[in-house]
């Protein structure tokens, strides 16, 4: 049997059942080809698959495990409160705390809205951002991805580029049509579209350091000019920091940039690896939400006991380690310039980028700034990277178009690992001609 004998059988069971296989559709490997890994359990920085096979991982759940899987802290608070009722449906005084430490970290925000997931915390809060503006045009670039709310999956990234999906069928083209999109970092399309639009403009919605295409950082003076320009228009700034929030800075992108948004939308990491998501800001504008506001909004199992309290003990062990931001920012360093080097020594088009927990090799000779530019990456030699990388027991995003994630739990050994993996996989690739 193959070394993923057992996977291989369960994605054939799984695929007669769900769409693809899989819960959501990067997981199932369509851009990289073959089949999906099934993992059977993880710790630290590593992860099992049902096969017995262990690799380092550099995915953390797309995002939550900043400080490594199982974290005991974590385990045994949800334990504790899952003992105790695991869903409600009335207040606890667990959300007021979780709120108030959110408030706390993350500079721009004085209230805020919990709900289940980043999808739900965007689509949340560009209603709230028309609602409050009375205009029905939002602005986003291309290449970043917000979820799958219908008005946000218009030249949006990581899944849907990786799938090659122009638009999505079942989105209205009237919907589609109110969704003005930029290239990233490119403050003249950025311009021109104030300019022609601004009075129409609800808000412009960006993910501060972009992850979904890879990773991308903001050129200087780029997030500086869109927050001035929705302030001229009157637009509001959303920065989806559902996966930057606490992984560049305990802050967030705008406690790094020193940018203020009007809202901010979170996920990933404060769920602790439960399903999250929260949207935030200035007080004028969230007290436009139901029930103190006309904007409606609603949720079953939001504020969940056990989601909240894996999340708050999250924000709680970050904002107890001094060091966290340095080591991660260090590591992701090594990690992404290491592979960058291993990959130009073996005399192949690289470049890399990197901020806090989050980095971004690319097979581009230069970092690209753009989604259009990162398309011109060696997407081929990236997948069979991919796998090699796989057979060296290295996991990387199942796609040329992710970010990838390192964890406090990551070490200096692992990483030493991962660029002799990469020399070997590299040397793989080229051996069997690409
Ligand atoms: C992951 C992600 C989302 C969507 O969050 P889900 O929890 O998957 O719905 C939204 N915005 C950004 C920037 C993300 O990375």
């Amino acid at each position: 049997m193959s070394r993923n004998g057992i996977s291989e059988a369960m994605f054939k069971a799984a695929a007669e059942v769900m769409p693809g296989g899989v819960s959501s559709p990067v997981r199932a490997f369509r851009s990289v080809g073959g089949t999906p890994i099934f993992f059977k359990s993880a710790s630290g920085a590593e992860v099992e698959d049902v096969d017995g096979n262990r690799y380092i991982d550099f995915v953390g759940s797309w995002g939550p495990m900043l400080l490594g899987h199982a974290h005991p802290e974590v385990v045994e608070a949800v334990r504790e409160v899952a003992s105790r009722g695991l869903s409600f449906g009335a207040p606890t005084p667990l959300e007021t705390e979780f709120c108030e430490l959110i408030i706390e970290l993350v500079p721009s925000v004085e209230m805020v809205r919990l709900v289940n997931s980043g999808t739900e915390a965007t689509m949340s809060a560009i209603r709230l951002a028309r609602g409050y503006t009375g205009r029905p045009k939002i602005v986003k670039f291309s290449g970043c991805y917000h979820g799958h709310e219908d008005s946000l999956l218009v030249q949006a990234g990581s899944g849907v580029a990786t799938l090659g999906i122009p638009g999505t069928p079942g989105v209205l083209p009237a919907l589609a049509a109110e969704t003005l999109t930029a290239p990233y970092n490119d403050l003249a399309s950025l311009e021109a579209i104030f300019d022609r639009f601004g009075e129409e403009i609800a808000c412009c919605i960006v993910e501060p350091v972009a992850g979904n295409m890879g990773c991308i950082l903001p050129q200087p003076g780029f997030l500086e000019r869109l927050r001035s320009l929705c302030t001229g228009s009157g637009a509001v700034l959303i920065f989806d920091e559902v996966m930057t929030g606490f992984r560049v800075a305990a802050g967030g992108a705008q406690a790094r940039y020193g940018i203020t948004p009007d809202l901010t939308t979170l996920g990933k990491v404060i769920g602790g690896g439960l399903p999250v998501g929260a949207y935030g800001g200035r007080r004028e504008i969230m007290e436009r939400v139901a029930p103190v506001g006309p904007v409606y909004q609603a949720g079953t199992l939001s504020g969940n006991p056990l989601s909240v309290t894996a999340g708050m003990t999250m924000l709680k062990l970050i904002r107890g380690i001094p060091d966290l931001y340095t080591r991660l920012d260090d590591l992701s360093r090594q990690v992404s310039e290491g592979m960058r080097d291993v990959l130009r020594g073996a005399g192949v088009a690289a470049s890399s980028a990197h901020v806090g927990g989050m980095f971004g090799v690319s097979f581009r000779e230069e970092a690209p700034r753009s989604y259009e530019e990162a398309k011109e990456a060696d997407v081929a030699r990236f997948n069979r990277f991919f796998h090699a990388m796989l057979r060296q027991g290295v996991y990387l995003a199942p796609s040329a178009f992710e970010a990838g994630f390192v964890s406090y739990a990551h070490t200096d050994a692992q990483v030493a690992r991962v660029l002799e993996a990469s020399e070997a996989a590299i040397r793989e690739v080229l051996a069997s001609g690409g």
